[in-house]
C-alpha cells in the first residue's frame, strides 16, 4: 500500500509521484487536447464509475480521442489505484490526452495516449461553508455554447471556469456562476446549479450549456423522496436571487448552499430543502459503498 500523498497509476503500472511526468509534447498540456473525470471514493470503492467511465467515454468520443483500454480494464486500474491508495476514502482524477506529439497542433503524429489515474485527497470544503452557505459573484465570461464546445464533453479546455473563479476571488467570493449566451444561468465554474422554489427542486437543462454532473443526477434521484419536484428548465439570475433556496453539487465540493450571489442574500441558507437533499445523498453514498454493485461494462 501506497504511503505517499499520492498513488498514481500511468500507462499501465502503478509509478512513485516522481516518476508520474508527461512530456511537454504531450497534446493535453500544449493544447488541451484530452478529456477527464473526477470520482470519490469511499471504503475503496468509487462512487458511480460506471457512470463515470460512460461519460469519460463519450468525452472522448465527442472529441474523437481512442481510449487505449476497454472501461472494464479501466475499472480495474482505477481499483488497483485506489486499493494501493491510503486512506481508503479520497478523490480520482482519470485523464486521458492524445499523448505526445509534434508541436503543431495537428493530433494525427500523436502516436500514444498518455493515461493517468491519481488517487489523491481534496481538500475537503470547510464544514463552515457548507454550514453558512458559499458566495457566488455572476462571471463576466460566458460559457462556451454547446455548438462551440459542448459541455457534456469534459475536457481539459477549463480555462473559462478558471477565469470564473478567479474573478470570483478577486471579489472575495467563493464561486463564480456562468450564464450562456442567452443570459441564462448555467452553472458554477465546476459545479451544477439547482434553485428550490417552494416544492420545487429546479436545475438547467444541460443544452443550457452546463456538464450533466453525476452529483446532479443522484440529487434529482433523491429530490423526490426529499417530497421535491425536480423541474430542468432555463434559470434567469433573478431566478436565483428571488429562490427559497440555491445549491450547489459537485464530485469535489458535494452539496453546497448558497447563501448569497452578486450581493444579495438568498431566502433561506441552509434550507430544508438544502439539508434533507445532503442528507439523503449522504445515506445513498453510505449505501452505495457498503454494498457495491458489480459494474456492467463489458
Ligand atoms: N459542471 C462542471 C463544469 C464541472 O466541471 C463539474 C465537475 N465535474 C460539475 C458541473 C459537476 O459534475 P459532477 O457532479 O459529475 O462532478
Amino acid at each position: 500500500m501506497m504511503t505517499a500523498e499520492m498513488t498514481i497509476w500511468k500507462n499501465g503500472v502503478l509509478v512513485e509521484p516522481a516518476q508520474a511526468v508527461v512530456s511537454v509534447l504531450d497534446h493535453g498540456l500544449l493544447y488541451g487536447d484530452g478529456v477527464f473525470e473526477g470520482v470519490r471514493y469511499y471504503r475503496r470503492t468509487p462512487f458511480r464509475l460506471e457512470r463515470h467511465l460512460r461519460r469519460l467515454a463519450r468525452s472522448a468520443a465527442g472529441i474523437g480521442l481512442t481510449i487505449p483500454y476497454d472501461l472494464p480494464a479501466l475499472a480495474a486500474a482505477v481499483q488497483q489505484t485506489v486499493d494501493a491508495a491510503d486512506p481508503e476514502d479520497g478523490y480520482l482524477r482519470i485523464v486521458v490526452t492524445r499523448g505526445e506529439g509534434s508541436l503543431g497542433v495537428n493530433p494525427q503524429g500523436c502516436e500514444r495516449q498518455t493515461v493517468f489515474i491519481i488517487a489523491a485527497q481534496l481538500a475537503v470544503v470547510p464544514s463552515d461553508r457548507v454550514e453558512q452557505g458559499v458566495r457566488a459573484i455572476t462571471a463576466s465570461l460566458r460559457r462556451l455554447p454547446p455548438d462551440c464546445l459542448d459541455p457534456r464533453i469534459k475536457s481539459l479546455n477549463y480555462l473559462t471556469g478558471v477565469m470564473a473563479r478567479a474573478e470570483a476571488n478577486r471579489a472575495g467570493a467563493d464561486e463564480a456562476l456562468l450564464l450562456n449566451r442567452n443570459g441564462h444561468v448555467v452553472e458554477a465554474s465546476v459545479a451544477n446549479l439547482f434553485v428550490v422554489r417552494g416544492d420545487t427542486l429546479c436545475t438547467p437543462p444541460v443544452t443550457d450549456g452546463a456538464l450533466d454532473g453525476i452529483t446532479r443526477a443522484t440529487v434529482m434521484e433523491v429530490a423526490p423522496a426529499c417530497g421535491l419536484r425536480v423541474a430542468e428548465r432555463s434559470l434567469t439570475l433573478v431566478d436565483v436571487y428571488d429562490a427559497d433556496e440555491a445549491l450547489l453539487t459537485g464530485t469535489g465540493a458535494g452539496l453546497l448552499p448558497l447563501r448569497e450571489v452578486d450581493g444579495r442574500l438568498i431566502r433561506t441558507c441552509p434550507g430544508p430543502a438544502f439539508r434533507s437533499l445532503q442528507s439523503a445523498y449522504r445515506n445513498l453514498v453510505a449505501a452505495e459503498s457498503a454494498a457495491a454493485a458489480p459494474l456492467a461494462l463489458a
